[in-house]
């Protein structure tokens, strides 16, 4: 729509649309309003669109197969994700600072995680990861302790004032997770779990989508597309690392390139997660620093009070003091990238 569009007018072509039998989405960015279609487009000729209103700018067709995914979808308007959190909205999005998520991989006890809460949060994080329902390659691998770590991790939120991200895995759990998550992470392994992904669409927080080792970036898109065709416009991408043919040296390859290749083809918020991607404490500083100076909106950094005792991903988690020394390291990229909040929350 052009400038300026009456908002009654945009009423009436998304009522107008509708009797064609299609869906009209309105999408209000930061300069003008979109109106995605979804439907039965194919028979339609743009110019027959343009002629519904003289306030359309523009009529767009998107080929790809991921339409809401897609940087046309928004005629090129990166997306923002809001998170309300105790200590304030926090966004991520392109023209915001870098928003560090931290935390251990799994929740182990309150005190730890709790502690941990409080060291991320004054070091500059935003938000506190931490599993209660972990994807082990191993049945015989600690499994999380599930349902009673939601509660954890809910006194750490209390605690830090810092927002949530935890893993759901089964479809069975996604309300109870989302009941105490502020975003709620699907990891790589379900990245193609499509039932799971149409039942994180249905609720309404925030999803952070980890691409899958073997994805495709359409495979990974196409995923998100699920998510957000269920009506969840809240989608943040996140590369941690994928398989290649040389794992000697790390758990994966991060995959850096896949900024620059998204920035060309979505509107939405990227993620790097730098601890999974290289699995090795020594590799994730560097990683991290690359991730920002690359352009990623958000960082994913494990960090565990007692890295040699975790109960998983101890070789990949920065200790805290570690982590207050990366994270200054990471203020000069930031700073340099001019996305860097100086302003740590303190709250007793
Ligand atoms: C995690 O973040 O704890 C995790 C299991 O990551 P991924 O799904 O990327 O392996
Ligand atoms: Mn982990």
């Amino acid at each position: 729509m052009k400038v300026g569009s009456p908002e009654l007018e945009i009423t009436r072509i998304c009522d107008e649309l509708e009797t064609w039998g299609l869906t009209p989405e309105k999408i209000v960015g930061k300069h003008k309003v979109v109106i995605g279609l979804v439907g039965d487009t194919a028979v339609l000729d743009p110019l027959q669109l343009q002629e519904v209103s003289p306030w359309i700018e523009n009529v767009l067709r998107v080929e790809k197969p991921f339409k809401r995914a897609s940087l046309e979808y928004r005629h090129g308007d990166p997306s923002e994700v809001v998170v309300p959190t105790p200590n304030g909205d926090v966004i991520f999005g392109q023209n915001h600072p870098v928003v560090v998520v931290a935390g251990p991989c799994s929740v182990e006890n309150e005190a730890m995680i709790v502690a941990t809460a409080k060291r991320v949060r004054d070091a500059g994080a935003k938000f506190l990861r931490g599993g209660a329902y972990k994807p082990r390659t191993s049945p015989y691998s600690f499994q999380g302790h599930g349902e009673s770590a939601l509660e954890l991790l809910a006194a750490a939120r209390e605690a830090s004032g810092l927002g949530i991200i935890t893993e759901v895995m089964d479809t069975a759990d996604v309300e109870k997770i989302s009941a105490v998550a502020d975003v709620v992470q699907v990891g790589a392994r379900n990245m193609q779990n499509f039932a799971l992904l149409k039942k994180v669409g249905a609720q309404d927080k925030p999803v952070l989508l980890k691409r899958g080792m073997s994805a495709t970036i359409d495979e990974w898109l196409m995923a998100a597309e699920y998510v957000l065709a269920a009506g969840n416009p809240n989608v943040i991408l996140c590369e941690r690392g994928i398989r290649t043919f040389d794992r000697k040296y790390t758990r994966n390859v991060l995959d850096l390139g896949t900024v620059p290749v998204l920035r060309g083809l979505t509107h939405l918020p990227i993620m790097l997660d730098p601890s999974h991607g290289t699995g090795k404490v020594d590799y994730v500083p560097d990683m991290a620093k690359a991730a920002i100076a690359v352009g990623a909106d958000s960082l994913m950094i494990e960090v565990h009070p007692n890295p040699a005792k975790a109960l998983s991903d101890g070789a990949q988690s920065l200790h805290p003091d570690r982590f207050d020394e990366v994270m200054q390291e990471l203020s000069v990229i930031g700073n340099a990238v001019g996305r860097w909040s100086e302003t740590p929350v303190a709250i007793a």
